[in-house]
């Protein structure tokens, strides 16, 4: 499929998806090019991938097995096809750059700077998710405004100039509340490291439980001082920027 541009759309999509349901938001997006859901197995991407399977959306759903997941995410991985019918597609990172990274840094040198953690996200998560959006026009997100200051103003579309991609947050004005009524609805499986306090999920050895009172992505890469600390998924880095491993 051609590559379209739709750099001048998102204001008038970001506008028509305010006022849809989950479902009509998916569907609408399903309908304007090649569309891939990454998901992180996290409660909000269990509810779009429930409504792309209850629907059966032509949606491909994507995830990103970075190896250093937890057990709990890895099984979630195929409870969540067997319950809704469908196949998510495993992403998993280049042994030459985990043997490259771990000779340069040590396979949990991520612990000892900030580039060194850039570089391990680099190398297990943007490289497949790299992979992952090959050929994708549209980027499906479970992305929340009020998962973190930082994800505040978070539209329903936007253009993402640094893939040429039409990124689609459907879940973006949905509250911890409605996320949790759904699940509850619908009988989607979730992890259960969310009842052990732990409400965003990533990677085992960056991720730690949190504390009442916390915001819900404290627990990610907790020991960096950066408020706005993100794994570079959602945040436009060029490629440059990016500590590459030798
Ligand atoms: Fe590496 Fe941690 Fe990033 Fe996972 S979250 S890719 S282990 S630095």
């Amino acid at each position: 499929m051609e590559q379209t541009d739709f750099s001048g759309r998102a204001a008038q999509l970001d506008a028509q998806l305010a006022e849809l349901d989950l479902t009509d938001r998916l569907a609408l997006a399903s309908r304007l090019g090649n569309a891939v859901f990454t998901t992180s197995l996290g409660i909000e991407d269990q509810v779009i991938t429930a409504a792309i399977g209850l629907a059966r959306l032509p949606i491909n759903v994507s995830t990103l097995e970075t190896g250093r997941l937890f057990a709990e995410t890895v099984a979630l991985i195929a409870e969540t096809e067997e319950r809704f019918d469908l196949s998510i597609k495993r992403y998993v990172p280049e042994q030459g750059d985990i043997d490259a990274y771990a000779a340069q840094y040590g396979l949990n040198g991520f612990y000892e700077s900030v580039e060194a953690r850039h570089a391990c996200c680099h190398v297990r998560k943007l490289k497949p998710l790299a992979k992952a959006l090959e050929g994708a026009q549209i980027w499906i997100t479970g992305l929340r405004r009020g998962q973190s200051g930082n994800r505040a103003t978070t539209p329903f579309a936007e253009y993402d100039a640094d893939r040429n991609l039409l990124k689609i947050n459907p879940l973006a004005d949905w509250s911890l509340d409605q996320i949790n009524a759904y699940v509850e609805r619908e009988a989607v499986p979730v992890n259960p490291l969310h009842a052990r306090g732990y409400p965003s999920i990533g990677c085992e050895p960056c991720t730690r439980a949190i504390k009442p009172g916390e915001p819900e992505r404290a627990g990610r890469w907790w020991w960096e001082n950066d408020e706005k600390r993100e794994c570079g998924l959602h945040v436009h880095e060029a490629a440059s920027a990016i500590p590459q491993p030798a």
